[in-house]
């Protein structure tokens, strides 16, 4: 039963009593396994082996191991995936290497329901290259509309990280290649959370997040993938020693590795990548399909319990759960402050400017009474008027 299977998973988590975790689409928690891991790779793999953990304990592969087990949860083929750095770098490289496949066009591609980075990074990359390429944003709305031939790459996170709005990937992936477009999405808000399948809906290439819903732990690595075909045609634009064919033979000419490789910048992040690859495992107990099910359940449970309860808040995701990702978004004036006296009463979500209240639904970790909880907590925070003192008001550095 697959309520089982959720108990099971549930089992895997450290988390603290007395707290129900609606922000796993920020910062996974901490599973029990990925502890054990990184205490025994500190002690044993890097205070007893020393430089030897490169070739004794699986360093010199982690990326590519990392990037096999995520290849698994997003529907791409074996290596065709590497884990490391962040999402925004790999971005960066990713659409370097979309442009320079597409020379002779001159029109990024994107939303307004981007992920602010994603735009940043954009316009950096754009700089760089200085080929005279424009940033297009458009509403998520227009983007099928705005597709056409002047287009080198269309560049969407799937799900819009305020809303949860989800795109249609295989629709405006298929309508961007039949005007030769490129793609690039971003998967920060989808790998982990939904069924996503690169091979089927035949992506140019994907970037997406270690820590949110992959539970790596704060700063874990980002993954980059990028279709076969292509693979083999980029020179990346950051071409470090351990993206090099042969990075012990210390050439002083850049030769690119074979495939997905070549993606691979300098020496990665061993402690935080092994969380992650730890971490991973636990998704090998129960599908995305079942997951996806589970999270739909959830959160439509949550909305029906808020609107019944909370009728000063109003609905900012889709209604419909199969056009929505992960998570159930709430407008609310006072949001912010409402958020901080939310979680001083245990029910942690976040805020997202200027008045968004946002829940994350991780099936892995999350039980139908956490549901019912976060709702009656909200609804004694709203009713109450819990959030209205001078404190929860301030605002801190990270919402
Ligand atoms: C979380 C998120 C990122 C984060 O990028 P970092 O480089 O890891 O800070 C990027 N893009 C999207 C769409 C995100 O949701």
């Amino acid at each position: 039963m697959t309520t089982d299977v959720f108990d099971q998973t549930r089992d895997q988590f450290l988390l603290p009593t007395g707290v129900v975790y609606l922000d796993g689409n920020s910062l996974g928690p901490l599973p029990k396994e990925a502890r054990l891991r990184v205490a025994r790779e500190v002690r044993t793999e890097w205070g007893d082996k020393l430089i030897r953990g490169w070739n004794e304990s699986g360093w010199f592969d982690l990326p590519r191991t990392v990037g096999e087990k995520i290849a698994r949860l997003i529907g791409a083929e074996p290596g065709t995936v590497v884990a490391g750095d962040s999402t925004s770098i790999n971005l960066f490289k990713a659409l370097n290497a979309a442009l320079s496949l597409n020379a002779g066009r001159s029109v990024v591609l994107s939303d307004t329901g981007n992920f602010p980075t994603d735009l940043y990074v954009a316009e950096g990359a754009l700089e760089a290259a200085a080929r005279g390429h424009t940033l297009k944003i458009v509403p998520p709305g227009a983007v099928a509309d705005a597709i056409d031939e002047t287009v080198a790459v269309l560049m969407l996170t799937e799900v819009d990280y305020k809303t949860g709005r989800l795109h249609d990937m295989a629709a405006l992936t298929e309508q961007a290649q039949a005007v030769g477009a490129l793609t690039i999405w971003d998967l920060a808000h989808s790998a982990g959370a939904l069924p996503v399948d690169l091979t089927e809906v035949n992506a140019d290439f994907a970037v997406g997040c270690g820590y949110k819903y992959l539970n790596g732990g704060p700063g874990a690595p980002g993954f980059i993938y990028i279709r076969p075909d292509h693979a083999e045609r980029i020179t990346p634009i950051l071409s470090g020693w351990l993206g090099h064919a042969a990075p012990f033979a210390f050439d002083l000419e850049y030769r690119p590795a074979s495939g997905i490789d070549r993606m691979r910048v300098g020496t990665p992040p061993i402690i935080s990548m092994s969380a992650l690859d730890t971490a991973l495992d636990v998704f090998n107990m129960v599908s995305m399909e079942a997951i996806r099910a589970r999270s739909i359940a959830l959160s439509e449970r949550f909305i029906a319990e808020v609107e019944a309860r909370c009728p000063d808040l109003s609905l900012a995701s889709p209604r419909d759960p199969e056009r929505r990702g992960s998570q159930a978004s709430f407008r609310f004036e006072n949001g912010y402050a409402a958020m901080r006296a939310l979680i001083a009463k245990g029910v942690i979500g976040d805020f997202r400017a200027p008045d968004i209240m946002r829940f994350g639904f991780a099936p892995l970790y999350l039980s139908e009474d956490d549901i019912f909880t976060a709702a009656g907590v909200l609804e004694e925070v709203i009713s109450d008027r819990l959030w209205d003192t001078p404190e929860f008001h301030k605002r801190m550095a990270v919402t």
